[in-house]
């Protein structure tokens, strides 16, 4: 009737209603037994008569901890799509301004659309942009925050236990937030969802691949195995390259290949066409050689996958990709010799520095290596991995800081002499390994262990301390 459509007419629109969020829970690879906790969240809503009744006290608000990238949104809007409710989202970051009010004001609006438009998840992405803890920030813009958390925490309250409406917030940062924020009631449950292990890498490509056609023998492995440390988001962008890969080679299916090279563009960044000299070219080369080289001595860290010196924004010079034990290296459980073969590998391109371009055109381009290989040395001494103080644990004895020095100083003049040894008898497969670099950027690991075979000297090495 025209009373009605009227009334439609002068109702608002919603601004901050996402429409057509279609996204269930098998759109999200990898959660393991993060599922079943999110389906509980998704009973709240089509259960929750059953919760009053038994009361049960449903959460005002839900914490997805975690790094960006890894499906925290994705996962919100997986809630919503499976209960069949609203989704309703906003950046935290859109709500600090610099007027005071305004986010205050963003945050009543938010809520009253969410309410009036029951039942609705309320998406808040990067909480900690307004949930840091309050007082911390002076000055006006600290103000305006403060009085935007107070509002946020006022509407979190409102609909405590209700179940209409629920809060969904994502931060990478819970331990910054302000404890009025995670009090019972409000962000009461904290749900993490790390980073996905190889077998999660592997589900995540394969539901990205399900509208794409994929080779059928395409060795998903091989590509989740290439990615360690990526990301849902990243994984996502990884197939997407291949596909337009495949289409500019006018092939009908993606391979594997295609995959693995854009898992390459998508570690490194996009090639940035920056201009290098030649002789900046080859500086680079023999940094990054002298690394492979040096690491095809060790058995933990000869798994080499490619070697590039392409350059990319904003990262590093080059990049020599070893396939190592991340877990035992992240856990710190690698044994004392792989840690003094990480050292040594470490100091191979100040070794190379020195022995291609002589002290006197010494440049800083190993200072990050460098510096990885000090902290090395000095966790070997301080757990009490070192010679001198084997067994005796240094981590207790604060008085020691020279000792724990000069001796960690001891180990790197010792690796440094060891990757400088290695460096000279392998001259001729530095040269080559270089040429190619210069010439092509890059050296996939068939290639680089062809050199290998060529020009390698790999006597076995002395047992080192
Ligand atoms: P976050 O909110 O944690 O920063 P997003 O949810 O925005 O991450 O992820 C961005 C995109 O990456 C998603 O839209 C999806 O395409 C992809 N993605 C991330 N994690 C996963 C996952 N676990 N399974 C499938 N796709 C994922």
């Amino acid at each position: 009737s025209g009373a009605r459509v009227r009334r439609a007419r002068n109702k608002k629109l919603p601004q901050y209603l996402e429409r057509g969020v279609d996204v269930k829970f098998s759109d999200v690879a990898g959660l393991g037994k993060i599922r079943e906790e999110l389906e509980e969240i998704v009973k709240f809503f089509t259960h929750g008569e059953m919760y009053r009744r038994r009361g049960v006290k449903i959460p005002g608000g839900i914490l997805l901890c975690g790094p960006p990238g890894v499906g925290k949104t994705l996962l919100a809007k997986a809630v919503a799509g499976e209960a069949g409710v609203n989704f309703f989202s906003i950046s935290a970051s859109q709500f600090v301004e610099i007027y005071v009010g305004v986010g205050a004001s963003r945050v009543r609006a938010l809520y009253q659309e969410a309410r009036e438009n029951a039942p609705s998840v309320v998406f808040i992405d990067e909480l900690d942009a307004v949930g840091r803890e309050r007082g911390l920030i002076k000055g006006s813009g600290g103000q305006e925050r403060d009085a935007t958390l107070n509002q946020l925490l006022v509407c979190l309250d409102g609909f405590e236990g209700k179940g209409e409406v629920i809060t969904i917030a994502s931060t990478n940062r819970p331990d910054i937030l302000d404890p009025a924020l995670v009090r019972p009631g409000r962000f009461d449950r904290k749900i993490y969802i790390p980073k996905p292990g190889l077998i999660g890498r592997i589900e995540i490509l394969k539901v990205h691949a399900r509208k794409k056609p994929m080779a059928p023998d395409l060795d998903y492995m091989a590509v989740a195995s290439m990615t360690d440390g990526m990301v849902g988001a990243e994984l996502a962008n990884i197939v997407e390259v291949a596909a337009i890969n495949m289409m500019r080679d006018g092939r009908p299916e993606i391979t594997t290949d295609d995959l693995l090279q854009a898992a390459q563009i998508e570690e490194r960044g996009m090639l940035d066409r920056k201009e290098r000299s030649p002789e900046m070219w080859k500086q680079v080369a023999i940094n990054e050689a002298a690394m492979a080289v040096v690491a095809v001595n060790f058995p933990d860290l000869r798994n080499i996958e490619f070697v590039t010196i392409a350059p990319r924004a904003g990262r590093e010079l080059g990049y020599v990709r070893m396939k190592m034990d991340h877990v035992k290296f992240k856990e710190g459980m690698l044994s004392r010799q792989s840690l003094l073969d990480h050292i040594t590998v470490q100091l191979a391109p100040r070794a190379a520095d020195e022995l291609w371009y002589g002290k006197d055109q010494l440049s800083t381009i190993w200072a990050e290596t460098a510096d990885n290989a000090r902290s090395a040395a000095r966790t070997l001494v301080l757990g009490g991995l070192s010679e001198k103080h084997y067994g005796l644990s240094n981590f207790w004895v604060a008085d020691r800081i020279n000792d724990i020095d000069s001796e960690a100083l001891q180990i790197l003049h010792m690796c440094y002499g060891r990757a400088k040894e290695i460096l000279e008898r392998n001259r001729n497969l530095m040269d080559a390994v270089v040429d190619i670099l210069v010439e092509k950027k890059s050296l996939q690991k068939e290639e680089f262990f062809n050199l290998v075979k060529l020009h390698g000297s790999l006597q076995p090495m002395p047992p080192s301390v």
